[in-house]
């Protein structure tokens, strides 16, 4: 059964093959046997799994059942759970029991999905890499010393590791598309504003998306079908129809224009990826594909633009945390500045804190207009490029990463190296604008991840678009040694 796609699991459970409690059962056996070496759940929620598995099963004798109904998945504990611990990876909320679900749980759960618990991940989704995380770095089903990319490393375990056939997460600068990527999974960044961040833990509140990973493009169309949407809660959702993701994803892809951004194969690309990635744009040009290159002259400055913008934005969010209304509160305070002193300097790792310095430097009087107000300007040329190219083709790929996984510890006391793990992602936030991931191959034993990236709202194309390579090839079937 752990072996089934979505698709294929919503088949089996509609013909009977077996019921959600059996599956849920199944797969809560493989989390207890693999998450020690792994480490890519914080919370396992076996008992309340178990009942939602029950009422799933109930639900479908009654006539009641939706696709995803009985559907087990995972949430990136970034997600608040109604009950369940959010920790957010921090120390700061490791006892935080949110009294409501975000709207993407509460989507889920309205269409029948069984939560099995809360996936890890970096530290308040700051990193590459999951190894900011207060509760240890995940490791890559594929080669258990490398890393499996990050911040939503730990729910890209669970999906490589067959732990859980689909999960939630989050993508703020690649957290979603890089760990899928060097976890050999699909994984898809919307449009901002598609996805409601109501109850998501906010990072950076102009770039924070979150969005589905899973084994199969397919898959992910399922998830995003009940995940995308307007939501009042958030003020920065659009208001913009949700079309079925499934339909028209096995369209023709004759004459699909493909754009090579002449920036996303240069200098600092491992050749080896370079290769799959070719190997990989060949295959479209098989399914009928033109393609050309095109440039993002402006793509360059985004690892500087987000590294301004992004950190701004989170000294800003974080600042909440304060040892006074929720999270972390130190012992034995000497007076307020105390408490707040000791609770933010005790409960927030070496990673947050360089964030928050950087964020609050980049704002203060005197400094906020040659560095915010210019990352600012900047971020505005980026998003012109993709508006620009968008004119003359349909979809731009590339590669997600510029290397596959790396060892744990190999870049973690190198901030400028671990940064540089996204410099083919970060654009797309910057800009807002939707982009998936899927298998494409390996190099040096590890899975290679293709970029696809899309103009605003265009989610369905690039399902279409990452779909018809996966009819076509088998790069998604491939499943590390041991699981
Ligand atoms: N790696 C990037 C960072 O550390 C992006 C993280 C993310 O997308 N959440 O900020």
């Amino acid at each position: 059964m752990h072996d089934k796609t979505i698709t294929e699991l919503a088949a089996a459970l509609k013909a009977g093959e077996f019921s959600s409690v059996e599956l849920t059962e199944a797969l809560l056996r493989r989390i207890e046997a693999h998450n020690p070496e792994l480490n890519a759940f914080i919370t396992v929620t076996r008992e309340p799994a178990l009942q939602a598995a029950r009422e799933a099963d109930a639900a479908r004798a009654a006539g009641k059942a939706g696709p995803l109904t009985g559907i087990p998945i995972a949430h990136k504990d970034i997600f608040c759970t109604a009950g369940v611990r959010t920790s957010c990876g921090s120390k700061m909320l490791d006892s935080f029991v949110s009294p409501y679900d975000a709207t993407v749980v509460e989507k889920l759960k309205a269409a029948g999905v069984v939560m099995l618990g809360k996936t890890n991940m970096d530290e308040f989704a700051m990193g590459s890499s999951n190894e900011t995380s207060y509760y240890g770095p995940v490791k890559n089903p594929w080669k258990l010393d490398a890393v499996p990319g990050g911040s939503s490393g730990g729910s890209a375990a669970a999906v490589a590791a067959r732990l859980v056939p689909g999960v939630t997460a989050t993508d703020t600068g690649g957290s979603i598309r890089q760990p899928a990527a060097m976890c050999g999974i699909s994984g898809l960044k919307p449009t901002y504003g598609r996805v409601s961040r109501y109850g998501m833990i906010a990072f950076a509140s102009s770039l924070d998306q979150g969005g589905p990973m899973a084994r199969t493009a397919e898959d992910l169309a399922l998830l995003l079908n009940n995940m995308a949407g307007f939501d009042p809660r958030d003020s920065t959702s659009v208001e913009h129809v949700v079309p079925d993701y499934t339909d028209g994803i096995a369209e023709s892809l004759e004459g699909l224009k493909i754009g090579l951004p002449k920036e996303f194969f240069g200098e600092g690309l491992d050749p080896e990826v370079g290769q799959v990635v070719e190997a990989a744009i060949k295959e479209y040009e098989k399914l009928g594909a033109e393609v050309r290159e095109v440039s993002l002259p402006n793509s360059k400055l985004s690892v500087p633009v987000y590294y301004v913008i992004a950190p701004a934005e989170a000294s800003s969010n974080l600042s909440r945390f304060d040892g006074v209304r929720y999270g972390y509160r130190c012992e034995n305070p000497v007076d307020l500045e105390d408490l707040y002193k000791r609770s933010r300097g005790e409960g927030f790792g070496a990673e947050v804190k360089r964030r928050i310095m950087v964020g609050t430097y980049a704002l203060s009087a005197g400094y906020y207009d040659a560095y915010y107000l210019k990352a600012q300007q900047l971020r505005r040329l980026i998003r012109d490029d993709f508006v620009r190219v968008f004119e003359e083709v349909d979809v731009l790929m590339g590669p997600t990463s510029p290397t596959v996984a790396f060892n744990i510890g190999e870049r973690s006391d190198d901030p400028l190296q671990m940064y540089l793990s996204d410099v083919y992602t970060i654009a797309v936030n910057l800009a807002g604008v939707p982009g998936l991931s899927i298998p494409a191959g390996f190099a040096k034993g590890l899975p290679v991840g293709l970029q696809v990236i899309g103009n605003y709202f265009s989610e369905a194309k690039l399902l279409n678009v990452a779909h018809k390579f996966q009819q076509a090839t088998d790069w998604h079937l491939a499943t590390p040694e041991g699981f």
